[in-house]
């Protein structure tokens, strides 16, 4: 049966360059056999080609500066809680992801209670103690050394509509009290989600296959690329944590982009 997916995409500021790569590769290749509607939070203007998809939402968001774009998800999507409640699932996708082949079924929750995590490309041959939880024991996301089996990248989230709307009120609700008291968590929302994951009792693991990084060599099938920021003009370019460089390196790096699009074989 066609089910509702609500998608939530977060591009803020320079990293409006990544939704073209990640939409056309969805409509291509995601959960094709359902209803998807795209959540896009950004402060860009609504690029021209979009305006023709009837699919897409564009919601008013200003870049808040580093961390806050990214640990602030959860406000973001709280403040549309009401939206997301019509679907039968929801997911969170990073801004730089390009999805390379059919994304099916396989990636649903199984039961009402499922949300839905993937192991993180960079940890999931670590062992236990060198996984980077929160270490801060006055932080919400705290997690002591006899807990947590995997640890979980921010990059790629999920599960039913029910599970997925307790976890963003949680996780907001942990991330502002923890601002209460000036903490911000070593990994952001990831570091949340982490501790989230511990204590939920019905979690449904994917393989790093579904987030594997541009140009890595790891055991697992390239479902889903997470492409590199260095060929974007790099990290600090594109969350403005250095203005003073931006202009000229940055249309450098669009015109990378550009090439790179151009070449890509997925438009
Ligand atoms: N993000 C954004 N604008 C910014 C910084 C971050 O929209 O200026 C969003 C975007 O969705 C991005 C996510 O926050 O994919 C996580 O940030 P980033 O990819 O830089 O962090 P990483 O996943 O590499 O730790």
């Amino acid at each position: 049966m066609k089910k509702n997916t609500a998608i939530l995409y977060i591009c803020t500021g320079k990293y409006i360059i990544f939704l073209k790569s990640f939409y056309n590769s969805a409509k291509k290749y995601l959960l094709k056999h359902h209803n998807i509607t795209y959540f896009v939070f950004t402060d860009a203007p609504i690029p021209k080609a979009f305006k023709k998809h009837n699919n897409l939402i564009f919601i008013p968001q200003k870049q808040l500066g580093w961390p806050h774009d990214t640990l602030n998800r959860f406000d973001l999507f709280y403040s549309i809680r009401e939206k997301l409640e019509k679907y039968d699932y929801i997911y969170f996708f990073n801004a730089n992801l390009r999805i390379n082949c059919e994304i099916g079924d396989e990636i649903l929750p199984e039961n009402e209670n499922q949300i839905v995590v993937c192991k993180h490309p960079g940890y999931f041959h670590k062992k236990r103690q060198d996984f980077p939880y929160e270490n801060n024991i006055n932080s919400a996301a705290y997690v002591p050394d006899n807990k947590g089996e995997f640890y979980f990248a921010g990059g790629l989230n999920g599960g039913t509509s029910t599970s997925y709307i307790k976890l963003i009120n949680n996780l907001r609700t942990a991330i502002l009290d923890d601002s209460s008291r000036n903490i911000i968590a070593k990994w952001h929302d990831e570091s949340h989600l982490n501790r989230y994951v511990i204590d939920h009792e019905s979690v449904k693991t994917l393989s790093p296959a579904y987030l594997y990084p541009e140009g890595a060599k790891l055991p697992f099938e390239n479902k889903i690329t997470i492409l590199n920021k260095k060929y974007y003009g790099g990290h600090s370019l594109l969350r403005n944590q250095n203005k003073k460089q931006y202009s000229l390196k940055y249309f450098k790096y669009k015109t990378i982009y550009l090439i790179r699009n151009y070449f890509s074989n997925i438009f």
